[in-house]
């Protein structure tokens, strides 16, 4: 076990992650979040994700470290797929097109969009009929998660290795220490060697922003995910959930849209499209005129994902005392690709902590 205890704030995909990584390297861990696995919040991003795996071309060092984040994260589901699929983690093959596709800059080999694995060129006489704006279509293996499993999986992962869990909404990270510092008070004081911010967009970060997302779950059944990119930006994805989870089909990017209200025209384009794109996911024995348009929908669902302009912060903060404080939050629409990836980089960071006799614990960033 190593010296001095790990603080999280957050337990999401990233902040669960790290706690599970640290904890399995011999890091004492104690996670400090407002939202739990379990409970459902529109600023609590991680229960409401598809989730699935897309891979994107790498060209800039910024998209280079996220592919390779983003390839930690796809090694490790795939072993859990396989071993522990109890996870809610499952490998199917993923099927994506693109309308408006400068293919070239895709299929280049150096960005690394063609290394995935089973990756090949869709034939056009494999583009879903009426569908004569696609431009590109392709093939790889993927996974998918039933995120709500999977986040309560880690939960109980992390609480096996001896991560403790405590429920409260902070308003600083000097606060979330200040918390950890009163409950250990009772029982025998304990060094802080790291503090952990993984609270999706941050504290007061004029960077950060949600996106809204409207999602609809529904119980027809789909073997693989599929992607649909539009020209006009917009995209439409179906997305199996393991496990009895039904499919998530979707869905909105809205940035800085903070209603929280659903959208029936929305609802109506996602089901059309979606029908369109995979008509064999729709009941075709409920009427055209049905406005479920052949879909037994379970919910209808609005979520924030925790965007942040410059991307992912992932480093570690300079305090004016001492106690390292690590970043990982703004993950956007990434935060299950990456998670593993991240989590892995955070271990690195807390295991390099040099710890101090009578480490402070001011948090304050200089
Ligand atoms: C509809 C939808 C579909 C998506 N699909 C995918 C997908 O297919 N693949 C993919 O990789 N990603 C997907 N995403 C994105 C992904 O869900 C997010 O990137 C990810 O969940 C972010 O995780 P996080 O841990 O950073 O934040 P969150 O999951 O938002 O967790 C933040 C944690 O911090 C806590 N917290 C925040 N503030 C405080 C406070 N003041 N005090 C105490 N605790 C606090 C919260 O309670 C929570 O525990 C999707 C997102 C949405 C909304």
């Amino acid at each position: 076990m190593s010296e001095g205890q790990v603080i999280i704030v957050g337990a999401g995909v990233l902040g669960l992650s790290c706690a599970v990584q640290l904890s399995r390297s011999g890091h004492s861990v104690t996670v400090i979040a407002r939202d739990l696995p379990g409970d459902s919040h529109i600023d609590y991003a991680s229960p409401w994700a598809g989730a699935h795996f897309r891979p994107s071309p790498a060209k800039t060092p910024a998209e280079q470290l996220e592919q390779q984040l983003m390839r930690d994260t796809y090694n490790e589901l795939e072993v859990l797929a396989q071993e522990q699929p109890e996870s809610g983690v499952k490998i199917v093959p993923a099927i994506e097109y693109f309308d408006a596709a400068h293919a070239d800059s895709f299929l280049a080999t150096e960005n690394g969009y063609v290394d995935w694995p089973d990756f090949r060129i869709l034939e056009s006489e494999e583009y879903p009929a009426h569908h004569e704006s696609i431009q590109l279509g392709v093939t790889y293996r993927s996974w998918v998660l039933n995120s709500p499993v999977y986040l309560q999986w880690c939960q109980r992962q992390g609480e096996k290795q001896g991560v403790r869990f405590v429920r409260a909404n902070v308003t600083s990270m000097e606060e979330a220490v200040s918390l950890f510092q009163d409950k250990h008070r009772q029982g025998g004081a304990s060094n802080i060697r790291a503090v952990v911010n993984a609270t999706g967009r941050g504290f007061d970060d004029p960077n950060s922003y949600p996106s809204r997302g409207q999602f609809i779950i529904v119980s027809n059944q789909c073997d693989n995910t599929i992607s649909h990119h539009w020209a006009d930006g917009s995209s439409t994805v179906i997305i199996p959930r393991p496990l009895g989870g039904g499919t998530v089909i979707g869905g909105t990017k809205e940035p800085n849209n903070w209603s929280e209200d659903i959208s029936s025209a929305a609802t109506d384009t996602i089901l059309k499209r979606v029908g369109q794109l995979c008509p064999e996911l729709v009941n075709q024995e409920t009427t055209a005129t049905d406005d479920t348009h052949g879909f037994d929908i379970r919910e209808v669902y609005i979520a924030r994902r925790p965007m942040r302009r410059g991307g992912l912060r992932l480093e570690q903060e300079n305090t004016s005392q001492g106690t390292p404080l690590i970043h990982c939050y703004g993950a956007g629409p990434s935060g299950f690709k990456i998670s593993w990836g991240v989590a892995k980089k955070v271990e690195l960071m807390v295991s390099n902590v040099q710890m101090l006799v009578n480490d402070p614990v001011d948090v304050s960033p200089d």
